[in-house]
């Protein structure tokens, strides 16, 4: 049985993804600091999959924490979700967004490297493209000219791992871009944790439905589209789960880097989504 750690497998995206793994039939093992999610998480998973996993409650950027998993585990790969990932908190905050995102990233990376473990999935975001480009946005895209520092974290993180395969072919290395990740596991026992004021559109929706909060603002009517609100490519989370266990099947043949757009190619308007 192959073994995984995921990083980050108590949040939104991580959870639903150790769902999946434990179902393709992988064995798990999670690093999480809570800095987004509850320990309850982790039973919440064991529910739905009937099995369950080791938690180590630590930082990725400890390493001596990471070390200490390494040595009593030997990892077949690792998922990279853990990080911070507000936009709007990178711009009060880059420092802290520099050093989970960049700084963790680096210090996990070369843990793996001390420990001989060279597969990785890393999430990254559609933000890193530069949006002056024409649509759709595909993997070869140009990537850059980010406007925050959450943005710029994922961008400088992708160019650590491009270096990372160019200068060593032991390397399986794999961006997962994502655009705009919804919805939870059919159980709903796990879901986005949306603290008080939520970043994305249909958690807001879902409070503003339960009387939580009172009203949603549209920002902007004027975009050139077709009702004047601003598109995005929702995927449902599920989906995504479903690719990582995708991408390690295939990671596992292959080695160098690959990037993969996780989006539907199919634009929903915020006035469209209010709808539905
Ligand atoms: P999330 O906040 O729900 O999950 C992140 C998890 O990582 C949380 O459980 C948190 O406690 C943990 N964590 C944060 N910093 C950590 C650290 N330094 N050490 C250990 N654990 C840490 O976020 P998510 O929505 O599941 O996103 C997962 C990844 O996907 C992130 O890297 C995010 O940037 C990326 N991403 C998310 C979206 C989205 O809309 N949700 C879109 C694009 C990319």
């Amino acid at each position: 049985m192959q073994k995984i750690l995921v990083t980050g497998g108590l949040g939104y995206i991580g959870s639903h993804t150790v769902v999946e793994l434990q179902a393709a039939g992988y064995d798990v093992v999670v690093v999480d600091n809570l800095n987004n999610s509850k320990e309850e998480v982790k039973t919440r998973i064991e529910e739905i999959s009937g099995k369950s996993f080791e938690l180590q409650l630590a930082d990725v950027n400890d390493s001596v924490a990471l070390e200490s998993l390494f040595k009593k585990h030997t990892f077949d790969g690792v998922i990279h979700f853990a990080g911070l990932k507000s936009i709007g908190e990178s711009v009060d905050k880059p420092i802290e967004y520099y050093d989970s995102n960049v700084g963790g990233s680096f210090i996990l990376a070369g843990v793996m490297r001390e420990f001989k473990c060279k597969t990785l999935i890393f999430s990254s975001s559609a933000t890193v493209y530069d949006d002056t480009q024409k649509l759709p946005l595909t993997e070869t895209s140009k990537i850059g000219n980010t406007k925050n520092p959450y943005g710029t974290s994922k961008y400088i993180i992708e160019k650590i791992l491009m270096d990372l395969a160019k200068f060593d072919n032991r390397w399986s290395l794999r961006i997962a871009r994502y655009f705009n990740p919804i919805s939870n596991h059919s159980s709903g026992i796990i879901k986005e944790n949306t603290k008080n004021i939520p970043n994305n559109l249909i958690p807001y929706i879902l409070k503003v439905a339960q009387k939580k909060l009172k009203i949603l603002k549209v920002f902007g009517g004027n975009y050139k589209t077709k009702d004047g609100t601003c598109i995005r490519d929702y995927i449902h989370v599920m989906d995504l789960a479903e690719g990582h266990v995708a991408m390690l099947k295939n990671n596992r043949l292959k080695k160098g880097l690959k990037v993969y757009n996780f989006g539907t190619g199919i634009g929903s308007s915020v006035l469209e989504v209010i709808k539905t």
